[in-house]
């Protein structure tokens, strides 16, 4: 499938993770058609939802303008692998987007580098886009590891990829110690790390300089506009604010707002 390559898109995500019910599912989307869609000019939006729920996605958010996702995906295509999802099923219920390698699946799945890899590889094979979560946990950061770690997370996912396959991605970076923790990563220190994976990804081909780089780790409407005018954050990944429609809402104004300066 052809893909149109990045530019620096301004893109708003929201991770549902496991929360939400058919009831409370479609009061979400419901506000996000009223309340959201407005900005969907100046910035992509999605959510990223459970994998049941795709089906409720794509009535709910039909022709709105707003796009929807998965947060995991099969590294298979199909085959005797009990339980798992693959990328073409995703596919078939309109989703545009997969979070892949995201920290509570390397921490709570014992996904290696090399799974989250197949899985991006897997993701783009069907025509979806990966967001690549790549972050430190508190004891890397304060070991000064940072850079290394995001480094090695980033390049094993590279490494996979050809030239143009690469040019299709998306990378979150997301902090371990700011997910879900109210502790947010100030607009200056995720920026140093932002502008770091930047530079790694034009070492590796220098048409990624224009690749989207969201930023995720406890972001709020509060806290968003500042981040969004670091010059390397392009977005946000947004865990526990993106189901409140108000914060969400809050957020992808923000994002608004950059987009236009
Ligand atoms: C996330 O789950 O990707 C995330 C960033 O969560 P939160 O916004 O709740 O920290």
């Amino acid at each position: 499938m052809k893909m149109a390559h990045a530019y620096r898109d301004k893109l708003v995500v929201g991770n549902w993770k496991m929360h939400g019910n058919t009831l409370e599912n479609q009061a979400r989307f419901d506000a996000l058609r009223g309340h959201v869609r407005r900005y969907t000019e100046t910035v992509k939006i999605a959510v990223c939802v459970p994998f049941p729920y795709l089906p409720q996605a794509e009535r709910g958010l039909h022709q709105s303008g707003i796009s929807w996702g998965t947060q995991d995906v099969s590294p298979h295509a199909h085959g005797a692998y009990t339980g798992e999802v693959s990328a073409d099923m995703a596919r078939e219920f309109g989703a545009r987007y997969v979070i892949v390698g995201h920290s509570e699946r390397r921490a709570y799945h014992s996904e290696s580098a090399t799974e989250i890899a197949m899985k991006a590889r897997r993701a783009l094979e069907s025509g979806l886009t990966p967001i690549v979560c790549v972050g430190e946990s508190l004891e890397e950061r304060e070991l000064d590891r940072t850079n290394d770690v995001v480094a090695s997370q980033l390049n094993t996912v590279l490494d996979s990829l050809s030239v143009y396959e690469r040019l299709q991605l998306v990378f979150a970076y997301e902090p371990v110690w700011a997910i879900g923790t109210g502790r947010t990563a100030s607009p200056a220190q995720a920026q140093d790390v932002h502008a770091h994976i930047r530079t790694l990804l034009v070492s590796r081909d220098r048409e990624l300089v224009n690749l989207s780089i969201l930023y995720g780790g406890s972001v709020k409407a509060g806290n968003a506009e500042n981040l969004f005018a670091e010059t390397d954050i392009d977005g946000a990944l947004v865990g526990g604010a993106s189901l409140d429609p108000v914060e969400f809402t809050g957020i992808c104004a923000a994002a608004h707002q950059a987009a236009q300066k």
